[in-house]
């Protein structure tokens, strides 16, 4: 299979790290559990912008721990023959600051794609499984008959709820719900 995998919120958990962000610069709180909503109306559209350029500099990129289970999951299907798209919505500069991080967890992929268009991609390159925290992204994938799954968080759960979206509490639950999927699967 063709696996694209998201990074923040789904390989590492970036809520932390945007609303320290929020709270250092702007003495605003963004409680992770009230966050039901994709969009973030606390922040000013500026301040939102300022926050996620300061998560994305190359430093805050290197510095971020994976999930636990996240590195060994991804790990295991790549061993199996599944093809592994790493995809961030992050800008085109953040790639080679992805890519060391990424080497760095040790975690195995074929592409890295660093872009705004991520799910159009994925359907140009023919992904079947999307993994990805954004309920705007799980969306589109699901409308393109792309399969889906997600780490829940509170911004997705009622997506998780409603959608044929496969989903977990964590990686090592998200690798068990996706192997009927992918066990048997052609190869990529
Ligand atoms: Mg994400």
């Amino acid at each position: 299979m063709r696996i694209a995998i998201d990074i923040d919120s789904t390989l590492h958990h970036y809520w932390d790290v945007l609303s320290d962000a929020a709270r250092r610069r702007f003495g605003i709180d963004l409680p992770y559990e009230e966050q039901f909503d994709w969009g973030i109306t606390r922040l000013k559209p500026k301040q939102l912008e300022v926050c996620i350029e300061e998560t994305h500099s190359d430093e805050a990129i290197l510095a971020a721990e994976p999930y636990p289970g996240a590195v060994g999951a991804v790990r295991r299907w790549h061993e199996a023959g599944h093809f592994i798209h790493v995809t961030s919505h992050r800008r085109d500069r953040c790639h080679p600051a992805t890519e060391q991080w990424l080497h760095r967890i040790g975690l195995p992929f074929d592409e890295l794609y660093c872009s705004f268009d991520k799910v159009a991609r994925c359907r140009e390159i023919g992904i079947d499984l999307l993994i990805d925290d954004s309920p705007v992204n799980l969306q589109h994938a699901i409308d393109a008959g792309i399969a889906v799954a997600t780490l829940r968080h509170p911004w997705n759960a009622e997506l998780c709820e409603i959608e044929d979206v496969i989903w977990a509490d964590d990686w090592p639950g998200l690798e068990r719900a996706l192997a009927p999927l992918l066990d048997g699967a052609p190869r990529a």
